[in-house]
């Protein structure tokens, strides 16, 4: 699903974000993505969302080579990718049901389709009691949530997570990687930036080690 060749990433200024990194993440599976912070984690999600492009190497998406699509292709790679933030990037003035529902209404969907979709992820990550409140009012475990939701909503064939329980204590981690295990299990490819080695050490799973943007393990 996702390989990478010779990959190097420097930003203006002169910064090496990532030097030489190859791998592949075969389709269905689940990895995480670990490392101190400034290793590259970030800047490696976001050569795969098409967000930075590589200076050097090949990103391939199902066998297409992202550093070389167009600006106009990009909103299709796009659609077939769910990012979950750490910091859930919910709007706030808009109820649960509306956040869920925003990357389909972008894609021009009927609104009868799209309530019943979005319905349809809130009530995966069982949340569909709350499709009419605001963010505010829930618990950043809820809002992490319907986060995940938002990011499924479009059936995307790859997930990605930037530190998605940073924010969140032991138990609600564990609740939110559940989801993950439950998405990959239907087919989802996951990948996963994270610092939770308690999660580590009780899912273990494949998992890329960068260091100063370099690949030190992946097993
Ligand atoms: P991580 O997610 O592991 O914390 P990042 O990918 O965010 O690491 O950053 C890797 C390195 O690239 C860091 O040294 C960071 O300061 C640098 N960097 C990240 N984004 C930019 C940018 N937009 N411009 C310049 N340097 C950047
Ligand atoms: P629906 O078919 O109405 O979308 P489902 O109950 O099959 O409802 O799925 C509920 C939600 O779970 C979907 O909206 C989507 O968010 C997610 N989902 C289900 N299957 C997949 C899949 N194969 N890939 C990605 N997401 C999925």
């Amino acid at each position: 699903m996702i390989r990478f060749v010779n990959v190097s990433k420097a930003y203006l200024g002169g910064k090496q974000a990532l030097q030489g990194l190859s791998f592949h993440l075969p389709i269905g599976s689940m990895s995480y993505l670990t490392g101190h912070s400034g290793a590259g984690k970030s800047t490696l999600l976001k050569l795969i969302m098409g967000i930075e492009r590589a200076n050097g190497g090949n990103v391939f998406f199902n066998g297409h080579d992202i550093t070389r699509i167009n600006s106009q292709q990009i909103p299709f790679l796009r659609r077939q990718i769910g990012m979950v933030h750490q910091d859930y990037r919910l709007l706030t003035d808009r109820s649960v049901l509306e956040n869920v529902s925003l990357p389909l209404i972008i894609s021009g969907m009927h609104p009868n389709e799209i309530k019943r979709r979005a319905s349809a992820a809130l009530d995966k990550v069982g949340l569909l009691h709350r499709a009419n409140h605001l963010p505010a009012h829930l618990s950043g475990g809820e809002q992490q949530r319907v986060d995940i939701a938002r990011a499924v909503v479009n059936r995307p064939q790859l997930l990605l997570a930037d530190e998605p329980t940073g924010n969140l204590d032991k138990a609600l981690s564990q609740e939110i990687f559940r989801l993950f295990e439950e998405f990959n299990r239907i087919g989802v490819t996951v990948l996963i930036a994270t610092h939770d080695h308690n999660i580590i050490q009780q899912k273990p799973k494949p998992t890329l080690v960068l260091e100063q943007g370099h690949l030190r393990a992946f097993q």
